[in-house]
């Protein structure tokens, strides 16, 4: 990754932590792999945190001219920045990315607003964890 910093939508920071090698084709799969070792490798890189198609979806089918096909995800990241009390296009680390999601997202209704129409909640583990947590199952 050679960008001074790098566009991320909001929602993915809920993604990036739940990825565990499903997607929707194999270089979408391979692509996002790469892009999240890197983020998790270099936590200090400089996130410049969007509401439209970024890094990760440049590979995905579903963008169509730097528009998101899928439906479901139209508000995700509106939610997010919103739950955040942050505004578009505002630059964070990696880790305080990570960290502000996971601790302004504290209610089983916060994850359900932003991820109920996920189509991956099955197999995301940011989610199953969450709610796990939340549903008092886990410490
Ligand atoms: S489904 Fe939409 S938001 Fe998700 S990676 Fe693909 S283009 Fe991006």
């Amino acid at each position: 990754m050679d960008k001074e910093i790098l566009n991320i939508r909001a929602h993915h920071f809920l993604c990036m932590q739940g990825f565990q090698g499903y997607g929707y084709s194999d270089d979408f799969v391979a692509h996002m792999s790469k892009i999240v070792n890197y983020i998790r490798e270099n936590l200090d890189c400089k996130i410049n945190l969007i509401n439209s198609c970024d890094e990760i979806c440049s590979v995905c089918t579903n963008n169509k001219n730097q528009q998101c096909s899928n439906k479901e995800v139209d508000n995700m990241d509106d939610i997010v920045l919103s739950k955040l009390e942050l505004k578009k296009q505002y630059i964070i680390s990696a880790e305080d990315a990570f960290n502000l999601v996971n601790k302004k997202l504290k209610t089983i209704e916060d994850v359900k607003d932003i991820c109920g129409d996920c189509r991956w909640t099955e197999k995301c583990l940011w989610y199953l964890n969450r709610e796990r947590i939340f549903n008092g199952t886990v410490d």
